[in-house]
């Protein structure tokens, strides 16, 4: 079992060591526990979330057994994937293997999919029929589309009109759709209702886009027939694409006419209620879920994702097993990485408390996004939460957005901020 003092430096570099002390005075570790009864967690799903959790539970306790669950041998982070579209970074630079989280840091990575989790028998059961018994159970599967909320949209239809909205596969079809339009064609994106992953994401793609068809297509016409009155960074975004782009995006609020009410696969026609629009490329993206496995697992609620206590990520339907990330309920967060990061870390510390019986530690949770407008136009939202009676708030003054006006070195460095956040998020899940 891990010592206090260092466990107490493990948590102090990753923000939860001054809490902790303060919540730690009497514990008693007393490191008598060995490797036939160390406790088992198992992660399901190596993303954001996942990644984060099987890190820092080795981090916090290397006598705890954790093993973590992912089909995919490398994971391709949608973070960076708008980047990959527009040709600023390779698909090499957002891939990542889990060699580092089992090579030095101890976790168990099995490449396959669970399907089946009995919460009474605290046992997963995976789609080669193998069984896995857990004493704590973190569910990280990330999103699941309503591909049947769009008439006309279904699963059988998006190798032709992609969401890319899971990095990997389909976000290769977009890549080479856009590459393949005609020129002087029309590219029309299609953004869901709140909530869903990554709210700035929509938007950050189409500026890729932008960027792109200025070098290469200069006479593309982009349309956004967007389900909402409002977006993320908003007036941002905006004066981003008049500097950038001039006219060559044009967004569709709901109210103006932009929200969807069928599609025709065959000739990518988007009818709303105001008018028709035929595309060259089509990227739906449709409403969101949390994963199917959570579904299966019986966490979710009416609304389709899961609650959990806002200090630990525990299911408040079936205890023992958290949730973190895209998936759970986490109050004012955004459904990001970073936050699935954050949140990672803080359901580690907790696990961790709970499984050598001490004081569960109240950490701060962070989330910065990142967009770029342009190659060299960056912008950027950030906050820190902090849990006021029993619910994930943002902490006033702490954090805020990047400024509109301002100028281009600004912009420049911001851009190279993104990067820089990239680097280090994914440096710490998956490559240090
Ligand atoms: C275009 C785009 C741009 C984005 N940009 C940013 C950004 O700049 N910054 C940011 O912070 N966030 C960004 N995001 C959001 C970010 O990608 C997600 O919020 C984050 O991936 C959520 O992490 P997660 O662990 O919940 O899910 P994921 O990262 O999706 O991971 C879930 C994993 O679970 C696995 N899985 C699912 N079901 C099972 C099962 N039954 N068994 C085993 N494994 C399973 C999946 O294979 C997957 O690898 C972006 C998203 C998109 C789409």
């Amino acid at each position: 079992m891990l010592k206090r003092r260092s466990l107490i430096k493990a948590m102090a570099a990753t923000g939860f060591g001054g809490s902790l002390m303060a919540t730690l005075p009497g514990c008693s570790l007393n490191g008598t526990k060995g490797s036939s009864d160390a406790a088992r967690v198992v992660v399901i799903g190596g993303g954001f979330g996942g990644a984060s959790v099987a890190k820092y539970l080795k981090r916090f306790d290397n006598t705890v057994d954790v093993t973590l669950i992912e089909p995919k041998k490398s994971y391709m982070t949608c973070p960076g994937s708008n980047w990959y579209l527009a040709g600023l970074v390779d698909a090499k630079t957002i891939t990542h293997s889990y060699d580092s989280l089992r090579d030095k840091h101890g976790v168990n990575i099995i490449h396959s999919t669970v399907s089946m989790v009995s919460p009474a028998a605290k046992q997963v059961t995976l789609n080669d029929g193998r069984v896995l018994d857990y004493d704590k159970l973190v569910v990280s599967p990330g999103i699941e589309f309503k591909y049947d909320a769009i008439e006309g949209y279904s699963e059988d239809v998006i190798e032709q009109i992609p969401h890319a909205y899971k990095a990997g596969p389909q976000t290769e079809i977009l890549y080479k759709q856009i590459r393949e339009m005609p020129q002087g064609g029309t590219f029309i994106m299609c953004p869901p209702g709140n909530p869903f992953r990554c709210p700035p994401g929509p938007y950050e793609r189409v500026s890729m886009i932008a960027d792109y068809f200025k070098r290469n297509n200069p006479t593309a016409k982009i349309i956004i027939l967007d389900a909402k009155d409002k977006f993320s960074k908003q007036g941002l975004f905006q004066e981003g694409w008049k500097a950038l782009y001039g006219d060559m995006i044009q967004w569709i609020s709901a109210s103006a006419g932009g929200k969807v009410s069928h599609i025709d696969a065959k000739t990518k026609t988007v009818y709303t209620d105001f008018g028709q629009y035929k595309a060259d490329v089509l990227n739906i993206i449709p409403p969101q879920k949390a994963g199917n496995i959570a579904f299966a697992a019986g966490l979710t609620n009416d609304a389709g994702w899961c609650p959990v206590d806002q200090q630990t990520f525990e299911s408040t339907i079936h205890p023992d097993i958290h949730v973190v990330g895209d998936s759970s309920i986490a109050g004012k967060m955004p459904k990001s990485g970073h936050s699935a990061a954050s949140q990672g870390k803080m359901c580690a510390a907790s696990i961790v408390a709970k499984l050598n019986g001490y004081t569960i530690p109240t950490a701060k949770n962070v989330n910065t996004c990142y967009s770029l407008v342009g190659a060299d136009y960056g912008i950027s939202v950030a906050a820190v939460y902090q849990l006021v009676d029993g619910s994930i708030v943002p902490v006033k003054g702490a954090g805020g957005v990047s400024p509109t006006g301002a100028d281009a070195s600004f912009r420049k460095n911001e851009a190279n901020y993104a990067h820089g956040w990239y680097k280090s998020i994914t440096m710490d899940l998956w490559n240090s």
